[in-house]
């Protein structure tokens, strides 16, 4: 359950439709794995991070506004040994924090969050079969690594009120797999999350949007994801563990046939009135797609006075008002859920339903239940229903002489793309 802060944060928000109730954070600029679909990296690299003492000024900074939930993103996160005390940072401030991670976070790290009371954490998966996710982070391994960070979460997090969440990105890859993916998130009592893919032409610069071709889907397509929208709902209705509101799932379908979202209020987002986004270097930014040419810092003690005098608005103007709008998760459900009150309804009875338990499983158990969820889904894991060529890289994929070249392939296409990492300057 949400702090006080972050109620009356909501309730502000509900009433004045200005309150930034949700900020995401990239606190680093690294990450260990290379992800077809997301270009964060590349874009906040070599910007540097804040120190401990820097952190507890933007948490400041961001209680004095009035924020409420704080998401502790990356690069990944966990990459920061003191990812605990910069979790610490917020929660002294009464803010709620939320923690991500693909997968690497120790067990030692996850109880040290958990001591200072952070308990609402989010891993990412997207596949319930390691080669195709090994694939799309173009690293060997890390399926088995994010299923091993599941168990040791289950094991950290399964005593008392901890909301653990996995985080899926739905593509033209894994859109038949959805519901076993959710499944599998039900029946370890977590909740699933999907955000649809964000793939931008090459000649646009996007700081999160990747440009890999792959992920979208064909015209063809747009039947089938109709019927899988109905289907989540249908099995969210029967208490299926999805996060996402159906007036999502339907826009995020609109959003991939026509690349325009339904969900702004007038066409235009709500950043940074709702929510907004802070750079590894603590600059303000609109969100995860754009970096300002002057922008506000959350470090300044000024920044305060600058949100409530219009400052930070005016930075952010020119950005919101040309934008043609994207659909990542929280954006969307946080101004869904503050102008349209059927969906604040289902947000809330999500929130106030008395939700099962995280169970603590081993990750062989975890593994016993993906093949067992797996064979429930013939249609999905027993035949071939991608484009050819996505069949034939997932096949090189899994022999390293082949993947050798796969992965030459794409380091020279994200160089043409410019998606260059920069040495971080910590
Ligand atoms: S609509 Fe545009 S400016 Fe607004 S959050 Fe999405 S990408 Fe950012």
């Amino acid at each position: 359950m949400f702090s006080w802060r972050t109620k009356w944060s909501i309730l502000r928000a509900l009433l004045t439709k200005s309150s930034p109730y949700y900020v995401q954070f990239y606190i680093n600029g690294v990450c260990n794995l290379k992800c077809k679909q997301c270009n964060i990296v590349e874009t906040n690299s070599g910007i540097g991070e804040l120190s401990i003492p820097q952190m507890r000024m933007v948490a400041e900074n961001i209680r004095k506004i009035g924020g409420g939930i704080v998401l502790l993103t990356g690069g990944e996160p966990f990459l920061r040994r003191d990812v605990d005390q910069v979790a610490k940072a917020f929660l002294d401030e009464g803010l709620d924090v939320r923690l991500q991670t693909a997968g690497i976070a120790t067990l030692d790290q996850l109880q040290r969050c958990h001591d200072v009371g952070a308990k609402d954490i989010n891993i990412s998966l997207d596949s319930l079969e390691s080669n195709k996710q090994d694939f799309i982070n173009s690293v060997p391994g890390s399926w088995h690594k994010a299923i091993g960070a599941i168990s040791r979460v289950g094991q950290v997090f399964s005593q008392g009120s901890a909301i653990c969440s996995l985080g899926c990105v739905l593509s033209r890859f894994n859109y038949k797999e959805i519901p076993a993916i959710l499944e599998f998130a039900t029946e370890i009592g977590w909740d699933l999350s999907l955000v649809p893919v964000h793939i931008a032409d090459s000649a646009e610069e996007m700081g999160f949007r990747s440009y890999d071709r792959d992920f979208i889907f064909a015209k063809s397509d747009m039947e089938d994801l109709e019927r899988l929208v109905e289907t989540l709902i249908d099995m969210k209705r029967q208490g299926y563990q999805l996060f996402d509101s159906e007036r999502f799932l339907w826009s995020s379908v609109e959003f991939l046939r026509t690349g325009t979202p339904t969900w702004r209020h007038n066409g235009v987002c709500d950043s940074p009135n709702l929510y907004f986004a802070i750079r590894p270097n603590g600059d303000f930014s609109t969100c995860c797609d754009y970096t300002l040419d002057h922008p506000p810092s959350l470090l300044d003690p000024e920044f305060p006075r600058m949100y409530r005098d219009g400052t930070v608005k005016s930075a952010a103007k020119s950005t919101v008002e040309s934008c043609a709008g994207c659909h990542y998760g929280s954006y969307p459900e946080v101004t869904i859920s503050v102008r349209d009150r059927k969906a604040f309804l289902e947000r809330a009875r999500t929130s106030l339903s008395r939700r099962p338990a995280v169970k603590s499983l081993t990750e062989e158990s975890l593994l016993a239940l993906v093949g067992a969820i797996k064979d429930r889904y013939p249609e999905v894991y027993s035949t071939t229903w991608l484009p050819e060529r996505a069949e034939q890289k997932l096949e090189m994929w899994k022999e390293p002489g082949q993947r050798r070249l796969l992965t030459i392939e794409d380091n020279a296409t994200r160089k043409e793309e410019g998606r260059i990492r920069r040495r971080s300057l910590r």
